[in-house]
């Protein structure tokens, strides 16, 4: 058996050789070998070993050659199934045949002249089938950093260090020209079959943040065709010539389609064929027609690019000139923004490799940084109303119904009174998101501020409708409103694990910061500054221990409506009633569903009280990459004041800032005696063997996952307590609810604290809270206490 030959035995038991993996044992082989990418390999290797056979190797022809030419020759051996031609030189060209005796009657053939070339024909070369292993992400971003690490690490100051990330980084001055050659060639192609369009590019490539490998974004605008073709048509109507085609240029594309009437789809396949016809550089030319904008892709091999060409993208191209501005206002912007970029990159926050994906893309990535700016105190970057109102009547410009209007020229613009250098701002940026309320804010560039979600709820666009003007933006687990389409949100890609991630990053970045590794040189040649911030993630050592804490995300699209209405009235202060709901619904799962008894403390009122600063709650907030780092404290009158940052307990970095009773209440570190809680006692293991009695109760009638049910739930406890024994000694825990971050949060947490634990299960019932806890608090909170 083939399989069998792939399979060595080693000392340390077997390793395939086709996927080039060990295995430890007879039954792991077995399983590898039916296994998914074993038998796709297989397959592979079986059509390359046929394709082999069937081909022959052509050279001596010329770049004029085209493939059907090639075909048309050899078809008089027998049936060609494939012609690739080497596209660049054009020298070479493999032939495959359908059946081998055409392959013999080839070879068998002295000499071979097609159109006045002499050809050489070669048997195909037989090359042993090997899977060539992909170096992984983290390999490759280890490297960037060991390349950039000793020029970073013999610099003087964190300051140097940003700047000498831009030098390094930025697209050169011949790269730009090059990509400006390219856009002249595309616009003379272009121009060819669509007379009067235009291509504009934008994005990175102009917006001032291109880095070497950044894509070429360009919009073909083909508004002034459309006008062209409307026109000819009527000259041709006019002149008698009927409603047929006549009108349009003979030899033009415009002649195949009506631009007005045209799906975006069809315009592009359109646009992908020039390119393929006669653009020759363009490699792997592909229209991607189901993302939001439709986009040809194509690979340009001498530059080493990637172009998008997208048509319908007037805002993008408004909003490149925006970014223009805002790096031409304040000069710090596009060191800082280089350097969050690559720090996103080597944490694998940002950049979605193939274009779609969970991550944060670049545009939305920069977006964060200017709305940090435009937060800081005094403001860095003014808002976008307020450039609004700086613009004169002239550079008034609407896109779409959306007023994109702002000064052509930084000079309109007054600079900035804040003095802060790049470190501090580069620490502030951290310290900004490590705190964010994301769950609970949508962030305006607008306006400059963070809006409470609760605005938006009854907005939200219907899933799968395309967004309007009349439709909020779709809101995710990070909101962040274009700052001119004000229906989208660019962060609408992101799902909840990389909104974490890049909180949780943020986080680690703040401790980090406020270590002296990040403010000042080593001076026994240690990694220091910015060095540390670009260690890809994975590699940084990891916190202490975890804490037993368990979070109950906010999800405001699927409270009920009544809820949503009462959050809603509540306006930025909707934070305390939601977290009393989250507090009766955990009442609700411990003592209801899952048979505790629980008494509160004293002053179990669940108010303002249960709102801490991350600094002062006992959860896993604080646990520090750093402890080991010397702390520099204070930020004295920098960071700490001007960023909504450290030293401020309850954040201003939004309007919505008024504590629940109106007032914002400081909350220190030696505040009370102890906020609110619980002590629950659990008598039975109601946490083992929880899935075998739900299957039994719904007798697989019914699959509904666990935590969905209340009533199921609350079966399969009383089951449980029924059948088993109870434990050696009664379970005692504290259960502390608390929301860290402040008023502005919505980052509830449940702390536990074992006070008894004979039986020692208190790390069971811990980790099964962890994961059923918030799975049945949202099943309490979807449902209208009523129903309950
Ligand atoms: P890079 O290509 O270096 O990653 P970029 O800024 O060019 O950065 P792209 O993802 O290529 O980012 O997007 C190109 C441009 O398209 C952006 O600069 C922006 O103008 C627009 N754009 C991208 N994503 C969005 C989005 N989610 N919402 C609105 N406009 C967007
Ligand atoms: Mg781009």
């Amino acid at each position: 058996m083939e399989a069998d030959s792939d399979i060595k035995t080693t000392p340390r038991g077997f390793q395939c050789g086709l996927c080039n993996v060990n295995l430890p044992n007879q039954s792991s082989v077995d399983q590898h070998v039916k296994g998914r990418k074993h038998q796709t390999l297989r397959t592979v290797r079986s059509t390359r070993k046929t394709q082999e056979r069937h081909s022959v190797f052509v050279s001596g022809i010329t770049p004029l050659v085209s493939q059907s030419d090639v075909t048309e020759y050899f078809t008089q051996f027998g049936p060609v199934s494939d012609v690739v031609m080497d596209k660049d030189k054009g020298v070479y060209a493999i032939v495959q045949f359908a059946e081998t005796e055409s392959l013999q009657a080839t070879l068998s053939r002295v000499e071979h002249q097609m159109g006045g070339l002499k050809l050489r024909v070669k048997p195909r070369e037989k090359k042993d089938f090997k899977l060539i292993p992909k170096k992984n992400a983290s390999q490759n971003l280890q490297q960037a950093l060991e390349r950039l690490k000793p020029p970073l690490c013999q610099l003087v100051s964190v300051n140097a260090q940003v700047q000498y990330v831009v030098e390094r980084f930025q697209l050169g001055e011949n790269e730009k020209k090059a990509r400006g050659l390219l856009v002249q060639l595309l616009q003379e192609v272009f121009v060819e079959f669509f007379p009067d369009s235009q291509i504009q590019p934008f994005g990175s490539s102009v917006n001032t943040f291109g880095v070497h490998s950044c894509d070429l974004d360009l919009f073909l605008d083909l508004d002034n065709t459309k006008v062209f073709q409307a026109q000819a048509k009527s000259t041709a109507e006019q002149a008698g010539e009927g409603t047929s085609d006549d009108g349009r240029s003979e030899d033009s594309i415009l002649s195949d389609i009506d631009l007005t009437s045209a799906s975006a789809a069809e315009v592009l396949d359109l646009v992908a064929a020039i390119l393929r016809r006669c653009v020759p550089s363009a490699h792997k030319v592909t229209v991607v027609g189901g993302a939001r904008l439709p986009v040809v892709k194509f690979h340009h091999h001498q530059l080493n690019l990637q172009g998008d060409i997208t048509i319908n993208n007037r805002l993008a191209v408004r909003n490149t000139r925006f970014l223009q501005l805002c790096s031409g206002m304040d000069e710090r912007l596009r060191p800082l923004v280089f350097t969050i970029r690559h720090w996103a990159k080597q944490k694998q926050l940002a950049g979605n490799p193939s274009g779609a994906g969970p991550l944060l893309n670049n545009y939305a990535l920069t977006l964060l940084v200017v709305f940090f700016l435009q937060r800081c105190e005094p403001p860095v970057l003014p808002t976008v109303d307020r450039l609004r109102d700086m613009a004169c009547e002239e550079e008034e410009c609407v896109i779409d119904g959306w007023n994109c209007t702002f000064p052509s020229q930084p000079i309109a613009v007054p600079p900035s009174r804040n003095t802060q250098d790049l470190s501090t701002l580069l620490f502030g940026f951290f310290t900004f998101y490590a705190k964010f309320d994301f769950a609970g804010s949508v962030i305006s560039l607008r306006q400059g501020r963070a809006l409470p979600i609760t605005d938006f709820l009854s907005q939200e666009q219907p899933e799968g409708e395309k967004p309007t003007k009349l439709h909020g933006p779709k809101l995710g687990p990070l909101s962040l409103l274009d700052p001119f389409d004000l229906s989208h949100n660019v962060a609408g890609n992101l799902n909840e694990r990389s909104q974490r991630g890049f909180q949780r990053e943020c986080q680690e970045a703040d401790k980090y910061c406020r270590s002296l590794q990040y403010q000042r040189k080593s001076t026994k040649g240690k990694s220091w500054g910015l060095v540390r911030l670009f260690t890809p993630r994975g590699d940084v050592p990891q916190s202490p221990a975890e804490q037993l804490t368990i979070s109950i995300p906010f999800k405001p699209a699927s409270l009920p409506e009544a809820l949503r209405d009462r959050l809603r009235a509540a306006g930025g202060g909707f934070r305390l009633p939601w977290f009393r709901e989250v507090c009766c619904a955990v009442e609700g799962v411990l003592k209801g569903v899952l048979g505790c008894h629980l008494a509160p403390s004293a002053d179990a009122a669940w108010g303002a009280e249960s709102f801490v600063d991350a600094e002062t709650s006992p959860g896993s907030l604080n646990a520090s990459m750093n402890d080991s780092c010397d702390s520099v404290g204070s930020q004295g009158e920098g960071a700490g004041a001007a960023v909504a940052g450290a030293k401020r307990p309850l954040s201003s970095s939004s309007d919505a800032g008024e504590s629940p009773e109106g007032k914002k209440p400081r909350l220190s570190k030696r505040r009370k005696p102890e906020p609110p809680h619980w002590i629950c006692v659990q008598k039975h293991a109601v946490w083992a063997g929880r899935r075998r009695v739900r299957r039994e109760l719904v007798k697989d009638s019914d699959s509904r996952p666990e935590g969905s049910c209340v009533a199921l739930e609350t079966k399969v406890t009383a089951r449980i307590a029924e059948k088993e024994p109870e434990l050696g000694g009664p379970l005692e825990v504290k259960v502390q609810p608390q929301v860290i971050g402040g008023t502005e949060s919505t980052k509830a947490v449940l702390t536990l604290e074992p006070i008894s634990d004979e039986a020692g299960v208190f790390h069971d019932f811990f980790h099964f809270l962890e994961a059923f806890l918030p799975k049945m608090v949202e099943t309490f909170l979807e449902k209208d206490a009523s129903d309950l």
